[in-house]
């Protein structure tokens, strides 16, 4: 079992701070999504120049807290930040440079959609910091792409992620989605998908269990009856099959949603599951700085009027909630048991020491002794892991260990 490879905020003074950047704006509506965007894109110089403005803003963010600020990762998530133009990408990359300092390794990733990677738009993005590509693929099936009103088919899907390794982009990631329902529960299009991942070399896939969520055009479809909830079993059925075939084809499994061959583990997100601060910028986006989580308006006319309004010492987009040490427990516990590395309960008891709480092991100790039994949590020293059947049950698991 490899052991936590760094140390976790709050617990360790070695700090990486990550910078996430959000680009609300996509092409057309997928059916499936809730995230933040807008598919009418006339404003999108005018929030730019926001975003830029918000980097300025938020310069200080991480000295608050912490004793350096050097960034080791810059994610583009959105939305669509495939969207951006060479000059758009250039005027926030300036005011990233002019406002942090930026380690020389920094991963940088770009999240990107098919549709968008031409191999101009590739040649493009070499030019520019960006050394990791995040591909929206979700399946190379063309009538599940369709039906989720994807931008891209399948060729499209394939050729991206020739195009990107073939003009240099070593870190490639593709998201994947499970769980599309299909005729009789049938597992082929899932199985074909894995195969053309496995097959194209990508050395990490991060894949996701199709959910319906209630304002997307799927949620109202199921309000409406016109189409039902996703099988919980035909769910597990599919997840098994991601996880066995891609453990067969020596891909380590270093959170529940997460795939890697050879140690290509996403800088970003696994800072986010081991709890460093990052600041996230654009509307929507979330800061996190060890004490308070941070969250712009979901808006982007609001977030733009409101950074525009805003000073150094008032962000007036967003909203800050400070985290209790409970919270900062429950966090930690919800995160870790996520990763490979577990979940350490003597960093949990150095929080509860230094706050006069009860004893985690002592509180605990019926329900994690119930999970080793029925084969879901599994213990190794001071630090506690989901079983491959515990990934099932990880949020349920995660919460019978929480301090209320
Ligand atoms: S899934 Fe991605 S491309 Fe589709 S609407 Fe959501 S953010 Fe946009």
């Amino acid at each position: 079992m490899p052991l936590f490879p760094f140390g976790v905020r709050g617990f360790s003074n070695f700090i990486m701070a990550g910078l996430y950047i959000h680009i609300p704006f996509c092409k057309q509506a997928c059916f499936y999504c809730d995230f933040h965007f807008s598919t009418n894109l006339s404003a999108k110089m005018e929030l730019i120049k926001a975003i830029c403005q918000e980097i300025y803003l938020q310069k200080d963010y991480f000295q608050q807290n912490t004793p350096q600020k050097t960034l080791q990762s810059i994610y583009f998530g959105g939305g669509t930040p495939s969207l951006l133009s060479e000059n758009e990408l250039l005027m926030i990359f300036e005011a990233i440079y002019a406002n942090f300092d930026v380690a020389k390794d920094a991963e940088i990733t770009l999240e990107a959609n098919p549709d968008d990677l031409s191999l101009e738009t590739l040649q493009m993005l070499r030019k520019t910091p960006i050394n990791r590509l995040s591909i929206g693929v979700q399946s190379f099936h063309n009538a599940h792409l369709q039906a989720s009103n994807r931008a891209h088919n399948a060729q499209e899907a394939q050729t991206s992620i020739k195009q990107a390794q073939d003009i240099g982009f070593q870190r490639l990631s593709i998201d994947l989605m499970y769980a599309f329902p299909t005729e009789n529960h049938s597992h082929k299009i899932l199985e074909n998908d894995l195969k053309q991942a496995v097959s194209m070399q990508v050395t990490h896939i991060s894949a996701y269990c199709l959910t319906i969520e209630p304002k997307t055009v799927f949620g109202k479809r199921l309000e409406r009856n016109l189409m039902k909830e996703i099988d919980e079993d035909f769910a597990a059925d599919q997840f098994d099959i991601l996880i066995n075939t891609l453990h067969t084809h020596a891909y380590e499994q270093y959170e529940i949603s997460n795939f890697c061959q050879n140690g290509h583990y996403a800088v970003h997100n696994t800072n986010y599951w081991r709890g460093e601060p990052y600041l996230g910028v654009g509307a929507s986006a979330h800061s996190f700085n060890g004490d308070s989580r941070q969250f712009n308006v979901s808006n982007n006319q609001k977030y733009i009027k409101g950074i525009t309004e805003s000073t150094k010492n008032t962000i007036h987009c967003a909203e800050i909630e400070v985290l209790s040490a409970k919270d900062k427990i429950n966090e930690y516990i919800l995160t870790t048991l996520r990763t490979i590395w577990g979940c350490d309960i003597e960093k949990i008891n150095n929080i509860t020491t230094k706050n006069n709480l009860v004893d985690f092991q002592e509180i605990n100790y019926q329900t994690i002794t119930n999970y080793i039994k029925t084969g879901l949590l599994y213990k190794h020293q001071n630090t506690l892991t989901l079983t491959n059947k515990g990934k099932f049950f990880a949020d349920k698991i995660a919460s019978d260990l929480f301090f209320v």
